[in-house]
């Protein structure tokens, strides 16, 4: 579809319901902007404050059709949805990011491919989908390892280390990932973790936010500090490279999130380990510590409008923390802490694992 004129009073559809969701439609909301949330889920934490809203699943044709027929322009808020329902969407309004783009990138195997094939490294690899694919990958890929799904992984959902030659029997190791198609990664000896978060436009403007250093506690996202410790300003400079080069290569508009490893063995290099063709827990710092937040650069790149400085206020350094489970208990003591900006996700039950919240303190 080509791209109608967006304008505040427009509607803005987004497929997903959760806090990614709900953030953008804060922003989409503040430019005047009418949202439409189509999720699954009645309980969905963007419904709270859409305009306008539809309960179905993401295979219902019908629904995603009426949907998509009654807004301007649609994004999304997660990829995980089915390539055949962004093509469903894309039939009825323009829909960003691009359904090419969401597939390459919700599969591990053909992501990692993609990366490597504009020269930018990521860790070895190899297809599984047999046990003897599994001793065939481990043979090539050596010890230690990470064993993945290739689809539906989040928060270290779906993926186990193998350290040991002699560790588990391959045909129970395959089993306990159910017979999903799975990729085994050489491990990479990383210092630390870090992502660009960042938007292109339709007319290949581009704007990334500093580089972010990520620490992860239990395999979820605890922290994100910004700027990034410990990275020579080239590196910082080549991250943002790798990320623009994937955004220009995969025809992107909107924002994404290119999650890297550090290394430091055999000199200060990055490694790509995946791309999240959405806004990013990562980039939550924004909304208080850069001019623009992600979300509202995330609306302005779908809705053809200018992009945004990515600049952080005062040139401040920031860091975002995670409510994680009972940790939001604490928000009473956080609303009393000078300059903390408390963000709640009105989720119901605090489950262990669940974000229900996150904090971010500017470091004046
Ligand atoms: P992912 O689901 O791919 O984002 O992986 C979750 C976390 O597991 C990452 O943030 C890393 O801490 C760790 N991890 C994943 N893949 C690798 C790898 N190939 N080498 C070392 N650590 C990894």
């Amino acid at each position: 579809m080509t791209h109608p004129r967006i304008a505040p009073g427009s509607v803005l559809g987004i497929v997903g319901g959760g806090q990614l969701g709900r953030m953008i439609a804060l922003a989409a909301a503040n430019h005047g902007l009418k949202v439409h949330v189509y999720a699954p889920d009645a309980d969905s934490p963007a419904f709270d404050v859409a305009a306008r809203t539809t309960c179905a699943a993401y295979d219902d044709e019908a629904a995603l059709a009426a949907f998509a027929a009654a807004v301007d322009v649609v994004t999304y808020e997660f990829e995980n949805i089915p390539r055949a329902t962004a093509e469903v969407l894309a039939r009825h309004a323009p829909l960003h990011p691009n359904a090419d783009a969401l597939a390459t990138t919700q599969d591990r195997l053909s992501e990692k491919a993609f990366i490597n094939g504009l020269g930018i490294p990521t860790a070895p690899f190899q297809p599984v989908d047999t046990p003897d694919d599994l001793a065939r990958a481990l043979d090539a890929i050596g010890l230690p390892a990470v064993l993945k799904t290739r689809r539906f992984g989040y928060d270290g959902k779906g993926q186990r280390i193998i350290r040991e030659p002699g560790e588990g029997d391959r045909n129970a190791i395959f089993a306990e990932f159910g017979g999903a198609p799975l990729i085994l990664e050489g491990f990479v000896p990383f210092e630390r973790e870090v992502s660009v978060v960042a938007a292109r436009a339709a007319d290949g403007s581009f704007a990334a936010f500093d580089l972010c250093e990520n620490e992860h506690r239990n395999h979820i996202l605890a922290f994100t500090r910004v700027p990034a410790q410990g990275v020579s300003p080239e590196t910082a400079q080549e991250a943002i490279r790798i990320a623009r080069s994937i955004a220009d290569a995969l025809d992107y508009v909107g924002v994404l999130a290119v999650e890297m490893f550090l290394v430091r063995e055999g000199g200060e290099r990055l490694v790509v380990n995946e791309i999240a063709p959405r806004v990013h827990n990562s980039g939550h710092w924004t909304i208080e510590g850069a001019l623009t937040s992600q979300f509202e650069q995330h609306v302005r790149a779908v809705c053809g409008w200018p992009l945004g400085s990515p600049a952080r206020v005062g040139g401040l350094p920031c860091e975002m923390e995670n409510l994680i489970g009972d940790q939001v208990e604490a928000w009473r003591a956080i609303l009393g802490e000078p300059g903390a900006h408390l963000h709640l996700y009105g989720k119901g039950e605090a489950r262990p694992g669940r974000k229900m919240g996150h904090v971010t303190r500017l470091k004046g």
